[in-house]
This record gives C-alpha cells, structure tokens and sequence, in this order.
C-alpha cells in the first residue's frame, strides 16, 4: 500500500470502485476515461511502479491469466492488451496495469 498511490486507494476502496472482476492477486475496474467501447485496466493488488520492477513469475503468470477473465467477463473475445512502462511511454500511474481494449 503506497498512501500516495491512487490505485491503491482504488484498491482499498476509498472511491467505492466497483470491480469487473477481483481475486487475491488483482483485481480489474473500467478505466476512467475509456479509448475504446471497453476499457479495463487489470491491477496486481500489491503496489509495484511499473513492469520493470516486477520479476515474480508467479505474479506475472497471474496477471496475464487476470487479462483473460477479465475479457471473458465483459464479453470479449477479441481485444488489445497495453502496459505503458515509464513516463516516456505514456505511463502516467505508477502503478502496474494492463489495458484491456476491446469493442
Ligand atoms: P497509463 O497511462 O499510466 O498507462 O494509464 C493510466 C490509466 O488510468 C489512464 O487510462 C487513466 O484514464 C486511468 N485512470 C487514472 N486515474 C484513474 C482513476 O482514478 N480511476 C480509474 N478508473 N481510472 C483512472
Ligand atoms: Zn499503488
């Protein structure tokens, strides 16, 4: 938990967010201002910055299986996966997720 985190507070539920899909590693909410008919971002419940600090395969192996539940659950079948890593990429939260984008 980093108190200066907004995915983390999204976490801990301050903002009442409701989750597409959670289990004990992620969990997976819309995005606030969607690119596309379907927007989720999937989010590891422990704060890591960005995928360069994330080396737990286990974790990684999670996460991926989290990007397939979620576009199950929304109906998709076909979608784009994005994970902007570093400012310069575009990341602008600097807390690892994954963009699921489908229509
Ligand atoms: P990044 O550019 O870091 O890969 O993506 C961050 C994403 O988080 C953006 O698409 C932005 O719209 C979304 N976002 C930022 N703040 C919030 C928030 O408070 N709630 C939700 N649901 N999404 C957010
Ligand atoms: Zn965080």
């Amino acid at each position: 938990m980093d108190e200066n985190c907004i995915f983390c507070k999204i976490i801990r539920g301050d903002f009442n967010t409701e989750f597409v899909y959670e289990n004990e590693h992620l969990v997976v909410f819309n995005d606030i201002n969607p690119k596309a008919p379907v927007h989720m971002l999937v989010v590891p419940r422990l704060h890591v910055p960005s995928l360069n600090e994330l080396d737990d395969k286990e974790l990684l192996g999670e996460l991926m299986l989290g990007v397939k539940e979620a576009a199950k659950r929304a109906g998709l079948k076909s979608y784009r996966t994005q994970i902007n890593t570093g400012k310069e990429a575009g990341q602008e939260v600097f807390h690892l997720h994954i963009h699921v984008l489908g229509k």
